[in-house]
């Protein structure tokens, strides 16, 4: 048999938690053709001595759906091994949406996600009206990675509402609409709906986005439509409830009788908090509950901290103090020669000092707390905080965060932790029967949090220097799992007849490189990236989309459509 192309000599993990072994990996026609001892020749070979071969990871909670039109690649999600992900979380998809109202659907994007209207602008043809042509223009654009996409509550009630969308519930009218719209989109191939009920996600000028609008019953009309059709996830940024008490017990009971009633599976991404240390736990046993009474949950889960990214270059934690306010106007060379000058300093120390009352919406910047800041100096934990570097040093906290940066000339991240600040707690999660590790957020938040690299950070930090899975158990939790949660069909595992995403890494070397700033999205806004080392080649649908994660100028990557799609 002839191949397009042999993995040779590398070591296969594949997906399915079942021990590796030594074999060659033949690929032809996009597919694995064979997996074994290979004599037949291949128009490309890859040498994979002392490396692992195992199936593309899986990445399942993204916000791709504006990026996948000007950045072919899939960055920063494929420098990580990522061969597919789902977007349109949190109920925003660009569509339904005309391009005359494409404002409103941006609006819902722009604060809540942090994506610069003007990079939407500059770098979206707007080719659809309807969630079944925005699948068309996805599938048509060149892609390096696959991607599936949710219709998003927000983009669909704005479309059917208008401006009430943002100020009303609907009437029966607008539910009829939106129930339409739901079934014409899982039926084009949609892989679900999504939702938002968090007051994380608002608009630039302070409202709600427009899903948050919607009463429960709204909420369960819509998922019905799914559970009619017996195709689709749903996916929620939950209700904030409070840590206990009557408005939590609520919410858990509608979840699970969404779950139940619909038949459709529920999933929703979780954190711990060290406000409320216990917190998560009801969600898991939630997820078990409804199992039990007949319906399916699982939990998005991250593998480390949930952490902002800040910087000189970027935002900082007193950006909107009166004195830092001008000063963080000036371009950062400038900033950078005022700080040197110790009188300039002093005055911006002590401004410093003053606490903000704003809340902030989702990442935004807060105030500095130093406990749980960190100078980013390493790819993987542990970190000092800044309090802790301050009190051995005899220092004021903010003169040690001056002091590094400036050793950098300002282009040093600091981590501010919002959440999973209890790594015991992240493991537990991680290694619940109902839980998924994925949650990047990759296309989104792109100045404020760089999660692309959960899935290296597993690989490095809790499989190679923890030892807490072995390598088949987390390759298995990176692409089975997600694969058989959102229903991608001949993904997954590393089997003949299953398509070809795969990826070959040093196990002894893959970790997460840091993260720098940059300013190449359309309209020269700015975005963190970050890649990864010890991945030796990335190929999508058989192809070789990376090299040592250099591209090679293939762009492989497919639309995947919904198990209604694939029926026709
Ligand atoms: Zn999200």
């Amino acid at each position: 048999m002839q191949y397009d192309l042999i993995i040779r000599n590398g070591t296969v993990i594949d997906g399915s938690g079942m021990p590796r072994y030594r074999a060659d990996v033949g690929i032809a026609a996009g597919k694995i053709a064979s997996i074994g001892r290979l004599r037949d020749s291949a128009r490309e070979v890859i040498d994979a001595e002392g490396h692992v071969v195992s199936p593309g990871i899986i990445d399942a909670h993204t916000h791709m759906d504006a990026q996948v039109f000007w950045d072919p690649l899939g960055t920063c999600s494929c420098w990580h091994g990522i061969t597919t992900v789902v977007m349109g979380n949190c109920g925003f998809s660009l569509a339904p949406c005309a391009e005359k109202d494409k404002l409103l659907v941006m609006r819902n994007l722009e604060r809540a996600e942090d994506i610069a209207p003007e990079a939407m602008e500059a770098g979206i043809k707007w080719a659809w009206t309807t969630f079944p042509e925005y699948l068309d223009a996805v599938e048509r654009t060149p892609k390096g990675i696959n991607y599936t996409a949710y219709i998003g509550h927000s983009a669909l009630r704005t479309y059917v509402m208008g401006e009430r969308a943002f100020s009303s519930e609907a009437n029966e009218d607008d539910l009829q609409a939106m129930k339409r719209e739901v079934r014409n989109a899982i039926s084009a191939g949609a892989i679900g709906f999504t939702t938002s009920r968090t007051r994380n996600h608002q608009t630039p000028d302070g409202h709600p986005v427009a899903s948050r609008l919607a009463n429960w019953n709204e909420v369960r009309e819509l998922v019905g439509v799914m559970g009619n059709l017996n195709a689709g996830i749903f996916e929620i940024a939950g209700e904030d409830t409070g840590v206990e008490g009557p408005r939590v017990t609520d919410y858990l009971g509608r979840l699970r009788s969404i779950a139940v009633e619909t038949g459709v599976p529920v999933t929703f991404g979780m954190f711990s908090t060290r406000r409320a240390p216990d917190y998560w736990r009801q969600y898991f046993t939630l997820a078990d509950e409804t199992a039990a009474a007949g319906g399916r949950m699982f939990i998005q889960v991250h593998s480390r901290a949930l952490n902002v990214l800040l910087s000189f270059e970027t935002v900082t934690p007193f950006d909107r103090l009166p004195l830092w306010r001008e000063f963080r106007k000036l371009p950062l060379a400038e900033q950078e020669a005022r700080l040197r000058d110790p009188e300039t300093r002093r005055a911006l120390v002590d401004a410093a000092r003053e606490r903000r009352q704003e809340r902030p919406v989702g990442p935004e910047p807060r105030n500095a707390n130093f406990k749980w800041l960190f100078p980013l100096d390493r790819a993987l934990p542990p970190y000092r905080s800044i309090a802790q570097i301050a009190e051995e040093s005899n220092k004021d906290p903010v003169d040690v965060m001056i002091d590094m940066a400036l050793e950098k000339n300002l282009k040093m991240f600091f981590i501010q932790t919002l959440a999973n600040e209890d790594q015991a707690h992240v493991l537990e999660m991680m290694r619940h029967p109902r839980s998924v590790v994925t949650f990047s957020d990759s296309g989104a938040h792109v100045s404020q949090i760089m999660d692309s690299s959960l899935q290296t950070h597993f690989l490095s930090y809790w499989v190679r220097e923890k030892e807490e899975f072995s390598l088949e158990q987390a390759m298995r939790m990176l692409t089975f799992v997600p694969a058989s949660h959102w229903g991608l069909r001949g993904r997954g595992l590393l089997r003949e007849g299953y398509a070809a995403d795969v990826i070959v890494f040093d196990p002894a070397r893959i970790t997460p490189e840091l993260p720098k700033l940059e300013y190449d999205l359309p309209a020269g806004a700015r975005r963190l990236k970050q890649k990864a080392s010890g991945l030796l080649a990335t190929i999508v649908n058989g192809q070789v989309l990376l090299r040592n994660n250099e591209r090679t100028g293939a762009l492989p990557g497919q639309l995947l459509r919904g198990p209604l799609a694939n029926r026709n």
